[in-house]
């Protein structure tokens, strides 16, 4: 018994049908993440690096200082051009610490965007979110400082959250799922619990992020990376940190 009301489109997450890239394609027409660097760069960092092994095209940092680690062909600038009208996915969160002005930045464009880790917290009130085309990549402490302590199943809460927001919720941990706000709800099949480690949560946020900005709908892009993530983990083994993880994408 899974506790959810009848008329409620579920399923377990399948292995996702990526958008194929075209024989014409060029490194925008494959998608810009445009990325907002915070204060702990290495989150961003690993964010970034994951998206680019995505299959995004273009892959961009703002950053104030130069970011150690970050492949080359990865575009560092401290520059925040989020008018830019070719940016398929603008990231936000990882790394970013206590700056409520990039979170304001974000929510400022009308690009798709992903909201992930102190970014959360950040946005205050649920309602600030309609309209705005996100994708929210929570764990329960983060999903607890947004929406509060609500009743029922994760499941419940998560459906009842992407409803009040209007944006699609992965509420993460050992059983990930993803809400959407038109009442369907993905279950993420059982990933591998070395997951538990600094900086994957990083990687899941680029992975998303790149498969919206090369046009998955939200839904569609939320599901498809997390059911990534978990096989990336598998790949990658019980002794993996979260950079072993981008690089089994
Ligand atoms: P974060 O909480 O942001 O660091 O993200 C951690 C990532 O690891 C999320 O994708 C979680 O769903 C995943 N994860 C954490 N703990 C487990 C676990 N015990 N089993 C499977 N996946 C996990
Ligand atoms: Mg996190």
């Amino acid at each position: 018994d899974i506790g959810i009301a009848a008329s409620t489109d579920w399923f377990e997450l399948a292995e996702p049908v990526l958008p194929p890239i075209a024989a014409d394609a060029h490194k925008y027409s494959r998608g810009l993440v445009h990325a907002l660097a915070g204060t702990m760069p290495g989150a961003i960092a690993l964010a970034a690096s994951a998206a680019a092994r995505s299959g995004a095209g273009y892959v961009r940092v703002s950053t104030g200082a130069p970011i150690a680690g970050l492949p080359l062909s990865i575009v560092q600038t401290g520059d925040a051009k989020l008018s830019d009208p070719r940016i398929g996915c603008i990231l936000v969160g990882p790394g970013l610490g206590e700056l409520p002005h990039f979170l304001t930045l974000a929510l400022t464009s009308r690009a798709p965007k992903v909201i992930d880790a102190d970014a959360i917290a950040l946005v205050g009130d649920p309602e600030r979110l309609r309209g705005q085309d996100a994708i929210l990549t929570p764990h329960a402490g983060e999903f607890a400082k947004l929406f509060g302590d609500l009743p029922g199943t994760k499941a419940e809460q998560a459906l009842a959250a992407a409803a009040h927001s209007g944006a699609v919720i992965v509420f993460k941990g050992p059983d990930t799922l993803v809400a959407a706000p038109d009442g369907r709800l993905g279950f993420a099949p059982p990933a591998p619990a070395w997951l538990a480690s600094a900086g994957t949560g990083d990687v899941l946020s680029g992975i998303i992020a790149a498969l919206r900005a090369r046009g998955m709908p939200a839904f569609e892009a939320a599901c498809a990376g997390v059911w990534r993530h978990g096989r990336a983990a598998e790949r990658a083994g019980p002794s993996m940190i979260a950079d072993d993880l981008v690089a089994a994408l």
